[in-house]
Parts: structure tokens; C-alpha cells; sequence
């Protein structure tokens, strides 16, 4: 049984609810992780409020110091944390050291963040009157993850959330929950005071619980758009700040011109890598033109028949399992959708060999997909590609603008004027101009516009900053000679 992490200690739990953690290479269930109960969630919260009166006036030094020496524990541990997220997300080792690394990141960012909370000051707004910002903690920050990145996304939360000045829980997916205790130990050994960071296991249950707490100041959420709906509409009605990144269907429009060889490439990985469970993976690709479909198609069909599926312990492992058998319901699905929709299977993931247990499937790859149809309109989230073909450049865009989701888009092409035109009439949050996967740099801001994203401001970069932080801004007067003040609003 996993413990929770409350006030700076792993403590067994005493709740009754639990559910299973699986071994998705085998099938297997690993270990039962529990759901916190209330008197488990009042205990984390009553030690984040205590440890925020200390730490929310720590010196910035002192907060900067605390993340230098995390960030040299986790880049110390990057072997022990990528076994954790293989053997229970399923990923092959080098893609989950790659996630680490770029949470990584965003640590590294919040080293240097003091420079970000410094604010403006005006001298001489008035006579002898100064005005000037300052930019305080919240209080408890809440962040709720999901399964795909049990290191990464976490790290693009508290690590910003603490040099702030706040004091964190984590709520982490139950399906590969023991990643999240891992860092927790790490940022404790790296100094931390106790509380600064709680980690509590569970549910919807504990979720809701936890977004009304009225002790509960902010919350960031990353997870499906259903939930991520649910999540900004409760934690705003009970007055929180929240930020909730949901799902996507990130299109790929390699134009007439492209280097179909160095698209083909790009695509593959980006369609397949990590099994296709990232929220930045490209779903659809959109072809300009009968003859650049073509050619592509041509060059993924053999690359695909070539990757190797197994274990993600297994180095020569390309295609790793889905996390759960629910994942791989879903796909499978899909799939039976997609065929009965009209769309042209050309590679289908269940005639591929896969090892005999596991949430294993081969990758899929369907042609003369058309706009209404439901693999193009609902994220699959799993190795499945979809490939459109537009007549011209202006329908092409005008089908990704028309798509409910905006998180990320690519386009390949040699053409400046195009990439330019792109960048600025498409819909998403994050665009990629022959850069298949455009996940911004820990120092920018991540995040995608229409239903995957509800809540404003990004993750990490300025905007983490943002979130974690909130304007005061004081107006000051020390006057030489004594002043009459009116009955008039004061003008400068
Ligand atoms: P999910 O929405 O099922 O779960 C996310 C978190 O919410 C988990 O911690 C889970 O325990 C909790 N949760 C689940 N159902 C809940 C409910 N009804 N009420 C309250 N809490 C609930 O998502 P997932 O399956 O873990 O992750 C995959 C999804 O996350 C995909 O849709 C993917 O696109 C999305 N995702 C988005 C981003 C992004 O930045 N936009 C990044 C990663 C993943």
C-alpha cells in the first residue's frame, strides 16, 4: 500500500477507499494506492497553512537555495525516477528521463525567479508620492495532474507555486501515483520545511474536496477536457484562481512544398512517441494536395511496420504499452468507429505482433479521414493518426480553426510567407513551424486556446509566476510639510 506525503513525511493511510496500480507491460497489478479521506485531507491542509506562515516570509535566497539543491537531486535521480514512470505509466525509459529533464526545466527557471518577483516602482506619482507593486504569495496552492507526465507536469506547478511563496498539494493520478512521492522525498531532503509540499492520493472525491476547501487559494488542473470543465466551473464558484489545461488534436499541415522525407520523420515520432498519450502528440495530419498525401502515407506505412513493441524496461523498445486496459479500449474503439465512419484503415495497430499480455497495440494510421467524422472531432489518446487531405492552404487552416480543440499545431512547409501567415491566423496556443512537437522552453509559457485550456494563464514561465503570485500595489507619502487633505478625489 503507497503512503501519502503529508507535513514533510510519507504516512500510511487510513483510508478505506483504494484503487489498483497496474504494471501496464504486463497487465498486472502492482500495488493497491488509497484515497485520502477527509481527516487525511484536513491534516494536509492544516499543515500547508502552518508551514505558509513561515514560508511566505522566507527570503528569496533562502527559496532560491531550496530549489538549486532540488534540482541537483532530481538531476542526481533521474534513473531511479524513469524506472518509477516505466513501470507504472508504461513509457519506455529514455522518453520518461526526457519528461524528467524537461521538468526538469522549469526547476532551473525557478532558481532565477526572484528576478521575475521583482516589481515597478514610480517615483514622484504625486509630490513627495510614491506608488509602487509588490507581488505576494496565495496561500495553499492545489494541483491536480494527470497519468501521461507523473514527473513533468508536476514540476511545471509547485516548483513556481513554492518560490512564490505558497505552500502546495498534489493530488496525482491513482494510476501512477508513486512518482509524485519520489520528488516530494527529493524536495525534503533537499531542505524543505515541512508542509511546503503535501501529496495526497484519490479520486474525484478528494479532488472536489479539496477545489472547495475554502482554505484553498489556487488551483491548477491538467487532465481531459471533461474533468478540466468541471474542475474551473467548482473551483471558481467557491472563489478560487484556476487554471485548467484539458485535451487536445493537434494538427500537423505539411504543405506542397515540404521536405516530405524530414516531415515523414518528424510526424512519426510525434504521432507514436509515448504511445501517442501526450497531449502534444500529433493526431491529424493535413495534407495540401492529393500528391503530398501520397507521398507521405508512402513513407510512414513501412517506417510504422518497423517499430518495435515491447516493455519500456526493454531498450530497443519504440512502442511502449497504453497505460490502461481502459486506454486500450477506448483505441480499439476508435478504431471500430473510424472503419465504420468511412475512413481508410491503412495500418491497423491490432494486426501488429505485441507480446502476449500488457496494454499493448500496434500503431494505427487511417487516410481520407473527412471533418465530421468522430476520430477527427474527440481525442483518441493512444497511437492512432489520422491523415486529411485539403484541396488548397486556405481550407487546410480553415479546418484546424474550426477544431473545438487549440492546443498545439504544426506546419511544414519552405515557404516564410506561409510559416508567417500560419502563426498568426491559427487558432492554437502553441504553434510549431517545421517543429513537430512545439512544447515551449521552461522560461515561456505553456498552454493551448478554445476547449483545451479553461482559466487564463499558462503554465511555468511568466505566467507561472503570474498565477502563484497577486498584485498589491502600494501608494506612499511622506510629505516634507503638512498637506490639507479634500473632500476631492486627489489628482496628480
Ligand atoms: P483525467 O482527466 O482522467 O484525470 C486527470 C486528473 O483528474 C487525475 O488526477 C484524476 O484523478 C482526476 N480526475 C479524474 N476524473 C475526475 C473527476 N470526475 N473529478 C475530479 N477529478 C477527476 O485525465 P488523464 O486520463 O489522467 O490524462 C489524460 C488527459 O489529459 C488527456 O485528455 C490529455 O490530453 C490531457 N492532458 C492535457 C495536457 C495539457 O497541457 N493540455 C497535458 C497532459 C495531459
Amino acid at each position: 500500500m503507497l503512503a501519502h506525503h503529508i507535513n514533510g513525511a510519507r504516512v500510511t493511510s487510513t483510508g478505506a477507499e483504494c484503487a489498483s496500480v497496474y504494471n501496464p507491460a504486463k497487465g498486472e497489478i502492482l500495488y493497491p494506492v488509497p484515497f485520502a479521506n477527509q481527516s487525511e485531507i484536513e491534516k494536509a491542509i492544516e499543515a500547508a497553512e502552518k508551514a505558509h506562515q513561515q514560508w511566505s516570509l522566507s527570503s528569496l535566497a533562502e527559496r532560491a537555495r531550496l530549489m538549486f539543491a532540488f534540482k541537483q537531486l532530481l538531476e542526481k535521480n533521474i534513473p531511479a525516477l524513469a524506472e518509477c514512470i516505466t513501470l507504472e505509466h508504461g513509457k519506455t525509459r529514455a522518453d520518461a528521463t526526457a519528461s524528467i529533464q524537461r521538468g526538469i526545466d522549469v526547476v532551473e527557471f525557478a532558481c532565477g525567479a526572484p528576478h521575475l518577483l521583482k516589481s515597478s516602482y514610480s517615483e514622484r506619482v504625486g509630490r513627495d508620492v510614491d506608488c509602487y507593486g509588490l507581488r505576494q504569495s496565495l496561500g495553499i496552492c492545489v494541483g491536480i495532474t494527470p497519468f501521461n507526465f507523473p514527473a513533468m507536469i508536476p514540476l511545471w506547478m509547485y516548483p513556481l507555486a513554492l518560490i512564490c511563496g505558497n505552500t502546495f498539494i498534489h493530488k496525482p493520478s491513482e494510476k501512477d501515483p508513486s512518482t509524485a512521492l519520489l520528488l516530494a522525498d527529493l524536495l525534503y531532503e533537499a531542505g524543505a520545511p515541512d508542509g511546503i509540499l503535501n501529496v495526497l492520493h484519490g479520486g474525484k472525491e478528494v479532488v472536489d474536496a479539496l477545489i472547495s476547501h475554502p482554505k484553498v487559494k489556487a488551483v491548477s488542473f491538467v487532465g481531459s477536457t471533461k474533468v478540466a470543465e468541471h474542475i474551473y466551473q467548482t473551483a471558481s464558484r467557491h472563489h478560487k484562481r484556476v487554471q485548467a489545461f484539458g485535451g487536445a488534436k493537434n494538427h500537423c499541415l505539411v504543405m506542397d512544398d515540404a521536405d516530405v522525407d524530414d516531415a515523414a520523420n518528424a510526424i512519426l515520432g510525434a504521432a507514436y512517441g509515448s504511445t501517442g498519450q501526450r497531449c502534444m502528440a500529433i493526431s491529424v495530419v493535413l495534407c495540401v494536395g492529393n500528391k503530398t498525401a501520397d507521398a507521405l502515407v508512402e513513407r510512414l506505412i513501412p517506417a510504422m511496420k518497423a517499430l518495435v513493441i515491447g516493455s519500456g524496461e526493454n531498450d530497443r523498445t519504440v512502442l511502449a504499452p497504453l497505460t490502461s486496459s481502459d486506454g486500450l479500449n477506448r483505441v480499439q474503439e476508435y478504431l471500430e468507429i473510424g472503419i465504420k465512419e468511412g475512413a481508410n484503415l491503412i495500418v491497423d495497430g491490432r494486426q501488429a505482433s505485441i507480446p502476449e499480455k500488457g496494454f499493448f497495440i500496434g500503431a494505427s494510421l487511417f487516410d481520407h479521414v473527412k471533418p465530421a467524422m468522430r476520430i477527427y472531432q474527440e481525442e483518441i489518446f493512444g497511437p492512432v493518426l489520422c491523415v486529411m487531405r485539403a484541396p488548397d492552404y486556405e481550407t487546410a487552416l480553415s479546418w484546424i480553426n474550426a477544431h473545438p480543440y487549440g492546443n498545439g499545431a504544426a506546419i511544414f512547409t519552405q515557404s516564410g510567407e506561409i510559416a508567417h501567415d500560419y502563426a498568426s491566423r491559427v487558432q492554437i496556443g502553441m504553434v510549431g513551424i517545421n517543429v513537430p512537437i512545439p512544447v515551449p522552453v521552461g522560461y515561456h509559457s505553456f498552454g493551448g486556446w478554445k476547449n483545451s485550456v479553461f482559466g487564463d494563464l499558462g503554465l511555468h514561465g511568466p505566467d507561472g509566476i503570474q498565477f502563484y503570485t497577486r498584485l498589491k500595489t502600494i501608494t506612499a507619502r511622506w510629505p516634507k510639510t503638512k498637506q490639507n487633505h479634500g473632500f476631492t478625489l486627489p489628482t496628480h
